[in-house]
């Protein structure tokens, strides 16, 4: 299974690639992930990025194409992915449909789990906490730990990422506007009924039953769960 996962900043998409990368036994393939890290290892990747993640603008194309081709041609890939974070411009798309012709291989959904309500995603956003070890996702208020600010599955304490205060997060909003909502028009030409459209103001849970539904609709059949 190949998806690309599309939606604001804060809507669901790294909760749900976690959920379905269980499912489906694939990577999720997380741009911001691997970026933050590039950032805490302070590689070269790192140094250029930091600035532009911590203003909530885009990372150069450029960079980021680089990041993703590395990471498709990895053999866990073999069997699939979830691309969450990327493609983010027009151009990310147009690379995309290159690499995958290069290598090869089809993208079976692009699932777009997107909202108009602006106010669900900055809640979302700024009550948003994770792990630093494990980098599972919690919300203080949807999806609080078991313990106060502690993970369940590891008891590190929970940490908030450094772009995730309302400022910059209205700053990724219009960026998101401006830059990644073209997207939508591009897959929905080029993939037709293979573009899906979620109402991100449901639960994660829900967003998960109502997607497998939709792949069942298109006969998907590999299932690992
Ligand atoms: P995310 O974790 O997906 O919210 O990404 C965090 C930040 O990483 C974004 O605000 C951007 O600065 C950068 N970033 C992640 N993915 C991309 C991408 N595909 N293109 C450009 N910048 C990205």
């Amino acid at each position: 299974m190949r998806l690309i996962l599309l939606g604001p900043p804060g809507i669901g998409k790294g909760t749900q690639a976690k959920i379905l990368s269980r499912q489906f036994s694939i990577p999720q393939i997380s741009t911001g992930d691997m970026l933050r890290d590039a950032v805490k290892e302070k590689t070269s990747l790192g140094i250029q990025a930091k600035e532009y993640m911590d203003a909530g603008k885009l990372v150069p194309d450029d960079l980021i194409i680089n990041l993703i081709k590395d990471r498709l041609n990895n053999s866990d890939c073999k069997r699939g992915f979830i691309l969450d974070g990327f493609p983010r411009t027009l151009l990310q798309a147009e690379a995309l449909e290159s690499l995958i012709k290069e290598i090869n291989i089809k993208i079976d959904f692009v699932v777009d789990i997107d909202t108009e309500n602006t106010d669900i995603i900055v809640s979302r956003v700024a009550g948003r906490r994770i792990c630093p070890v494990c980098g599972r996702i919690y919300h203080i208020q949807n999806m609080p730990p078991k313990r106060d600010n502690r993970c369940d599955d590891d008891n590190a304490e929970l940490i908030q990422r450094k772009d995730d205060n309302e400022e910059t997060i209205r700053n990724r909003l219009k960026v998101y506007y401006e830059q990644t909502l073209p997207l939508k028009d591009f897959y929905k030409k080029h993939y037709e009924s293979k573009y899906i459209l979620v109402d991100g103001a449901l639960s994660a849970d829900s967003v998960n039953d109502k997607l497998h539904t939709m792949f069942k609709a298109q006969g998907v059949r590999d299932y690992s769960v």
